[in-house]
């Protein structure tokens, strides 16, 4: 029996990436999982039968549902919906997130507006919903936020996206705070970078990826699965005793890899 036996979980932007490997885990490990996405409906399919694929011969659902999580009711509505098909929910995560590259002084304000709604609108709009049903149902949950090491690293250029990621951090700990005494769990994972379509950039040009890996201690990206084992972690009752915690898998980005020698001391 796996980890997450049973347990009915939300994913957000679960069509690619992280989001995607978060549902193929969870099924392997037993969870019935809903699929968001919000554009691509074959991307979300695809994810429905590598979760489908995963399970093997355990028994368990897979759902794929739409929705843009910055707009309210179209959140709402799909919290309806999965919780009318799974019957409750256990844990939510939310993992969609974008990112638009300028310099801060040139910024278009519907750009800023549009990453901050997907970033932190949305998982705040999520979380409202699922912590209104975890009381309800007074069984408790777990909310898992999809950070980033930008959560307390500045990030020059992306300025929308290092905001959103430190409110994150804030959601986390305020909302975990809040609903302790109820039996919700609220953390975040905080990964470094990660070989996943956000990073078309470099994750396909061996120079670009050879410099970027250059910066990180552990000499590589991550897979998106070493993410959702991280989440895995976070969501099992092996958890039972975190909450309010930012889990960083950034292999050492948070380390300050620029102190690796010890150019400080002039030695
Ligand atoms: P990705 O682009 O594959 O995944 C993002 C997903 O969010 C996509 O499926 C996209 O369709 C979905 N999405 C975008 N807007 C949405 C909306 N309005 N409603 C619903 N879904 C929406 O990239 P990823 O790397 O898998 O990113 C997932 C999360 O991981 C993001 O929050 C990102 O900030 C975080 N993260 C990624 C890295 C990395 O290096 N890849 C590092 C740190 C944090």
């Amino acid at each position: 029996m796996g980890r997450l036996q049973a347990k009915n979980v939300l994913i957000t932007g679960a069509s690619s990436g992280i989001g995607q490997a978060i549902a193929v885990r969870f099924a392997r490990e037993g969870a019935n999982v809903a699929i968001n996405y919000r554009s691509g409906a074959e991307a979300a399919e695809e994810t429905r039968k590598m979760a489908r694929a995963a399970r093997g011969d355990e028994e368990g659902r897979e759902l794929v549902v739409q929705g843009d999580v910055s707009q309210e009711r179209a959140v709402q509505e799909m919290f309806r919906r999965v919780i009318g098909e799974f019957g409750w929910l256990d844990v939510l995560i939310n993992n969609a997130g974008i990112q638009k590259p300028a310099a801060s002084h040139e910024i278009d304000v519907e750009d800023f507006d549009r990453v901050i709604g997907v970033n932190l609108r949305g998982p705040f709009l999520c979380a409202r919903e699922a912590i209104r049903h975890f009381l309800q149902r007074g069984k408790g949950g777990a909310i898992l936020n999809n950070s980033s090491v930008h959560e307390i690293i500045p990030k020059p250029k992306y300025l929308a996206y290092s905001i959103s990621k430190g409110g994150m951090e804030n959601l986390t700990k305020t909302l975990a705070l809040e609903y302790a005494d109820r039996g919700i769990r609220v953390n975040a994972v905080g990964p470094g970078a990660v070989v996943t379509p956000i990073n078309m950039a470099w994750i396909n040009d061996a120079r670009a990826r050879q410099e970027v890996e250059s910066h990180i201690p552990m000499s590589r990206a991550a897979e998106a699965d070493e993410i959702a084992s991280v989440f895995a972690f976070l969501a099992s009752d092996e958890a039972s005793y975190i909450t309010g915690q930012t889990l960083f898998a950034c292999g050492g980005l948070t380390l300050y890899p620029e102190f690796r020698v010890a150019w400080s001391s002039g030695e």
